[in-house]
């Protein structure tokens, strides 16, 4: 099986099987790293019969693709979403006789923040105590949602995290340690008015003179925070602009990709029209994690000779041999010369990918360009492995003409509605892509 269908399994079933015990359960460690294991070396082709290496780091493939990833499912990460779903689902008014039944056992979301393990506890609750206060979110669950005020009777004035996302006992701890009712929910905190909200709390005593500034500076906080009595008090959820938890966007949050890390060169070459396993293909070079000769010694792997096999002269690295060879460069200028365009190429594989498409002004175009790319990328692949292991004949021309057919091949296929015949894609091919949209 290729390794873009031990991908796609890897994706579907074995990221599933577990998925209903994941949903309920926080897995042991021992059984997430064993099934990470699982994953890993089903992903690198590794049988009984020994080691073979790991191209990639896990985090690398775990990670989203236009993050540069391959998008595998971390089974640690993803049980702690869906572990946070129930939280999410005990706290927010979703629910219904289930969620009765779990408030009168547990006794609402609450036991999650509090101390204590006891005999008394569960394992279903020892483990969502676990999720709320883990800090894959932030500090804790909490950091992941906001407060939205409505008849004040689920907050707690001090302990929650109501105002601005900071719990008030923290921002005046001083306030808070004069507080008579350390406990109070938002409505016994002051009352209603000519249908204005008035703020009056509840103290043991009287201000020093020097609390007072404390005191001015809450009430300023508290200005304009007020109640919306036909709602009931909700959690909003913080990230990707629905206000409610779904695993997705929580599945994100938790694996921490920063934005800054995405790379647009990625998202354009898995949006291109190639097949999987030269996506892939693609994917390794631009990553810089294909089995080039240069790469194998990196790993250990004893070789008798570094030398490019295409032509001759330098050591096989993946920028040599797909942009710095005089082969592939060969093979490069064929494409230009057929699509009449003239590129100066860099040899490091990201900008060359990137600066191949710069002067296409058309969206729908610059994806035919990729792919074409994708396509010459893996043809000299192909070409190198069948002079290595098939006693092959080094022709550039023969890549450059099977780049032609399989491209043609990729976007007629892919591309609903479009047909252009192969003769029409060699003489026109500028014409064909503008067909494409
Ligand atoms: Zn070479």
């Amino acid at each position: 099986m290729s390794m873009a269908g031990r991908i796609c399994l890897i994706r579907s079933v074995l990221s599933s099987i577990p998925l209903f015990f994941m949903s309920l359960f926080k897995l042991p460690s021992g059984v997430a790293e064993k099934l990470v294991k699982i994953q890993r070396n089903f992903l690198w082709g590794w049988g009984a019969d020994g080691r073979k290496i790991a191209w990639a780091s896990w985090n690398l493939a775990c990670k989203p693709r236009e993050f540069g990833g391959l998008g595998i499912i971390d089974p640690k990460l993803f049980n702690l979403t869906l572990l946070g779903k129930w939280i999410w689902r005990l706290g927010s008014d979703e629910g219904g006789l289930w969620k009765e039944v779990l408030i009168s056992k547990y006794g609402g979301w609450r036991f999650m923040g509090e101390g204590g393990k006891g005999r008394s506890c569960s394992l279903w609750r020892k483990d969502l105590k676990e999720v709320w206060s883990s800090e894959s979110w932030g500090r804790s669950f909490e950091d992941s949602f906001e407060w939205k005020v409505g008849d004040e009777k689920d907050i707690y004035f001090w302990k929650d995290r109501w105002l601005k996302g900071e719990a008030l006992k923290n921002v005046f701890p001083r306030l808070f340690s004069i507080s008579s009712n350390k406990n109070a929910n938002l409505l016994e905190c002051g009352f209603w008015s000519n249908g204005r909200w008035v703020w009056q709390l509840a103290w043991r005593r009287f201000f020093f003179e020097w609390e007072n500034p404390m005191a001015d500076q809450m009430s300023q906080l508290l200005l304009g925070a007020g109640a919306a009595p036909r709602e009931v008090d909700s959690w909003i959820w913080k990230e990707g602009g629905l206000q409610t938890f779904t695993v997705s966007f929580a599945y994100n949050l938790v694996r921490k990709d920063n934005e800054v890390d995405a790379s647009p060169i990625f998202s354009k070459l898995w949006r291109s029209k190639a097949v999987p396993s030269a996506l892939l293909l693609a994917w390794r070079v631009l990553e810089n994690e294909l089995a080039t000769r240069i790469n194998l010694r990196r790993r250990g792997v004893q070789l008798e000779s570094l030398r490019c096999v295409l032509c001759g002269k330098e050591e096989e690295s993946c920028s040599h041999l797909f942009f710095g060879c005089s082969f592939a460069w060969r093979v490069w200028s064929l494409c230009y010369r057929w699509i009449g365009v003239l590129f100066v190429s860099h040899i490091e594989p990201r900008f060359n990918f990137d600066q191949f498409r710069l002067n296409i002004p058309s969206e729908s175009v610059r994806t035919i360009w990729d792919t074409i790319w994708v396509g010459v990328v893996s043809e000299i692949w192909s070409h190198r492995n069948r002079i290595i292991f098939k006693g092959g004949v080094v022709e550039a021309f023969e890549v450059f003409a099977l780049v032609q057919v399989k491209v043609w091949y990729w976007v007629t296929t892919k591309s609903r509605g479009v047909a252009f015949s192969f003769s029409d894609w060699c003489l026109e091919p500028l014409v064909c892509m503008r067909l494409v949209s």
